[in-house]
Formats: structure tokens, C-alpha cells, sequence
């Protein structure tokens, strides 16, 4: 269990079959990934490639005023009507690290460096090998918060046709995990 300005969080199993596949070509999850991941993270769920549109950038982030990342988000929701958004990072992000955010500029140095601030005191209390995964793990967070600032995700999930999920790759042992929040603590 851990905690964040988001309130707690946990990291709990992910089973392939977390999102069933629709075993047809319909578009029914926009993944958000890292352009760093190895791109592997994409078969831990049981889903055909077809089922899939997906988003890669430095971080797998969310940054305001990127027309990039924002034309992906409603596009899927509002045209494509996807019933599940994804942000998945991985454990030994080159990008995401909670010490350096060595050759980043602009918007995705400030967001990586607000979300450190803000959990400094959470960070620092924990080994030094988990500094970074749990990084990892609230980098995702900051993002699902990021996704529920659209009017189109946030009228989606409110009429119950819509499902917003972190999920966290081991890129050395293939395993993943999704990343569970206290009900209370959602925006
Ligand atoms: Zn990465």
C-alpha cells in the first residue's frame, strides 16, 4: 500500500483477461504507453492487436496543451467510443526516474518535477531501489488524474460507458500490475 496526494494506492495482480476481448476487430481501449517500454507491455492482456489504438509518448504522459496526446484522448472516446482508457508504465523508465529528469524540457520536466515535490517525504522514506518504481507507479496516477480533466472522459465514465486504468509492466519478468485507488481519493 502506498500513499500520495492521491490518496492510497495498492498494486494488485493483473490477470490477462482484465479487459475482455471483444475477439473482434472493434477498438475498445486507447493505451496509453512509453515509447521506452520495449512496446512488449501491449501483450499482457489477452486482447487482439485490432482491439487496440495506441498512444505512445516519452513518460507515458498527459500534458496539458499537447495537441498530440489530447486529439488521441477524444478521438477514442468521442469517435471511437472506447470503453477503456489504459496509461501503463514500466518499471525502469529512462524517463520517469524520480532523481533526474536529465534531458527533458518544458512541460514534461515541470509535471515530472511537481509530481516529486509532492511526494518527496513518500519517496525518500523508501529503499533506494523503490524510489524510482514507485515513481513509475505515481507517474501513472498523475496521469489518470490528467485523463479525468476531459469533459468527454469525464462524461463517459459518468454515464458508466467508459473505465479509466493504471497499470504498471515489469519489463524483466513480464509481469504487470494494476494499480488500484481508494474510491474516495478519485477526482
Ligand atoms: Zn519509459
Amino acid at each position: 500500500m502506498g500513499k500520495s496526494r492521491f490518496g492510497k494506492f495498492e498494486a494488485a495482480p493483473l490477470s490477462s483477461d482484465f479487459i475482455p476481448s471483444l475477439r473482434e476487430p472493434t477498438q475498445q481501449i486507447l493505451w496509453i504507453g512509453c515509447s521506452d517500454s520495449g512496446f512488449q507491455e501491449t501483450t499482457i492482456l489477452d486482447l487482439l492487436p485490432d482491439e487496440m489504438m495506441v498512444h505512445r509518448n516519452i513518460g507515458n504522459m498527459l500534458i496539458e496543451g499537447d495537441l498530440s496526446s489530447e486529439t488521441a484522448v477524444k478521438y477514442a472516446v468521442s469517435v471511437l467510443g472506447v470503453r477503456h482508457i489504459v496509461v501503463c508504465g514500466h518499471y525502469g523508465c529512462q524517463i520517469v526516474k524520480a532523481a533526474s529528469r536529465e534531458g527533458l524540457q518544458g512541460p514534461w520536466q515541470s509535471k515530472l518535477d511537481s509530481l516529486h515535490s509532492a511526494n518527496k517525504h513518500t519517496i525518500e522514506q523508501l529503499p533506494e531501489e523503490e524510489h524510482d518504481r514507485t515513481f513509475v507507479k505515481l507517474n501513472v496516477l498523475d496521469q489518470l488524474r490528467s485523463l479525468r480533466q476531459f469533459p468527454e472522459v469525464v462524461d463517459a465514465a459518468k454515464s458508466g460507458s467508459l473505465q479509466l486504468h493504471g497499470i504498471v509492466y515489469d519489463t524483466h519478468t513480464g509481469e504487470a500490475s494494476r494499480l488500484v485507488e481508494e474510491p474516495e481519493c478519485r477526482i
